[in-house]
């Protein structure tokens, strides 16, 4: 049985089109599964464009409307993959990983450092290598894959500006790489029965 997958889209460079203003994100959810077909061979998914947003304008009332759509969403699913600009995503990534605690279910968050219609670009590989990790078994709670690398939601930080491998797992290793299509891990992070939403602020 294929797993099911929520997508949740909130903007950043991996959606975005060049404009008269610079790159604005434009390219909607189902645009973005358009661009790497093998994604929906792996797994049936369902897009919810939650935002449209440059993430250096996401806030609390944005990882609060994240967490909210997971909750909403986590009896439905088996997993959920965010797309996100890279600039604030382990701030996003940190405080998912508070506001939905001991998650069984993968909550990954991605992006890229080139938008996905570029002939050069990391969006594909970005977006692939989240599914994989959404579908293979042993990953729990919210964590970042970028650049072939799954890093805890609480230990990202983005260290480069310009190169594809623009994260870094701080004080802790990363837990699994992810290549050609096939994931080795090495840490499972813990989880409960039953995750813990703290929603009191929404
Ligand atoms: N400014 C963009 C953002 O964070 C950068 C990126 O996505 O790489 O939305």
């Amino acid at each position: 049985m294929k797993k099911r997958i929520l997508f949740i889209a909130t903007g950043g460079t991996i959606a975005s089109e060049v404009t008269e203003l610079g790159l604005k994100p434009g390219i909607s959810a189902e645009g973005l599964l358009r661009a790497v077909p093998a994604i929906r061979e792996l797994c049936d998914v369902e897009c919810l464009q939650l935002y449209s947003l440059d993430s250096t304008d996401i806030g609390p009332e944005h990882w609060l409307g994240m967490a909210r759509a997971i909750r909403e969403n986590y009896e439905g699913f088996d997993g959920f993959v965010l797309s996100h600009g890279t600039d604030t995503m382990a701030y996003s990534a940190a405080a998912l990983s508070y506001l939905i605690q001991g998650s069984a279910k993968p909550i990954i968050l991605t992006g890229a450092q080139k938008p996905i219609g570029f002939d050069t670009t990391d969006s594909r590989v970005n977006l692939l290598d989240s599914f994989i990790c959404a579908c293979s078994g042993d990953m729990h709670g919210v964590m970042i894959v970028f650049n072939g690398r799954v890093i805890l939601g609480t230990r990202a930080r983005k260290t480069h500006s310009k190169s594809f491998d623009a994260f870094s797992s701080i004080n802790y290793p990363h837990i699994a790489d992810v290549r050609d299509g096939r994931v080795t891990q090495y840490i499972v992070p813990g989880f409960e029965k039953k995750p813990r939403f703290f929603s009191e602020l929404d």
